[in-house]
């Protein structure tokens, strides 16, 4: 496309509704990756304007990206908000995915291009005008800019119930078997009920959470009792 960064719109479009299967910042890199042959070649697609050549280009860029592996999960949760692991696997899927979008999408504008090399030819060339290419791929970035923010909010939403689950285990160990269980607003309550061996156990079989300090159970105990939810905001 003689506008590279149109390449974005239907790449991210797919990305957002199959995320996180696909990793946003490679895909990011790699659906344009290609767009550095015309660049450098006088604006004529090649070699890396077919599959077989995408293909390599793709790997290539799995390869280079991996040792930066900790980089990309950084620009995942602290540019593009949405956390997301990485491996070679994903990374590879994503890269390959980038690429041959984007010389599907370019094989039918460019008559220069031979999309199935060693094979001539390009049987795609104006099967749709270059004009629809190009709104397609304009407007693709309205959806895409959409199922993002949803992405967002959903990310957050989970991150919110992480913690709301956290904090009712912090609430649970500290009534429980906590040495600060003194602290606790619900203390006179519950040392007054009999000891229970079944209790007890369950308290034990909780996942490990790390305690706050004493001084925040502290200061919660002062500020009013009630469920955890009511004190941390979690509750619905
Ligand atoms: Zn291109």
């Amino acid at each position: 496309m003689p506008f590279t960064p149109l390449h974005w719109g239907p790449a991210l479009l797919i990305g957002f509704m199959v995320f996180p299967l696909l990793n946003i910042p490679i895909l990011v890199v790699s659906s344009v990756i290609v767009d550095i042959e015309p660049l450098v070649m006088n604006l004529q697609h090649g070699f890396f304007h077919s599959y077989l050549g995408a293909t390599i280009a793709g790997l290539m860029v799995a390869v280079a990206t991996m040792p930066f592996k900790n980089s990309i999960e950084w620009a995942s949760t602290h540019i593009v908000g949405l956390p997301q692991r990485v491996s070679f696997r994903n990374v590879a899927l994503t890269s390959l995915f980038a690429v041959w979008l984007h010389v599907f999408l370019d094989s039918f504008l460019y008559p220069e291009m031979k999309p199935f090399l060693p094979f001539d030819g390009n049987p795609f060339l104006g099967l749709v005008s270059s004009p629809v290419i190009y709104e397609i791929s304009f407007v693709s970035f309205l959806p895409a800019l959409a199922l993002y923010l949803l992405r967002i909010y959903m990310s957050l939403r989970k991150a919110r119930s992480n913690w709301c689950e956290q904090q009712d285990g912090i609430f649970r160990l500290s009534s429980g078997v906590s040495k600060n269980v003194k602290y606790h607003s619900l203390y006179p309550l519950l040392s007054r009920m009999p000891r229970n061996l079944a209790d007890e156990r369950r308290w034990l079989s909780l996942p490990l959470v790390s305690l706050p300090p004493e001084e925040s159970l502290e200061s919660g105990s002062t500020s009013g009792g009630g469920a955890p939810s009511s004190r941390t905001g979690c509750s619905g």
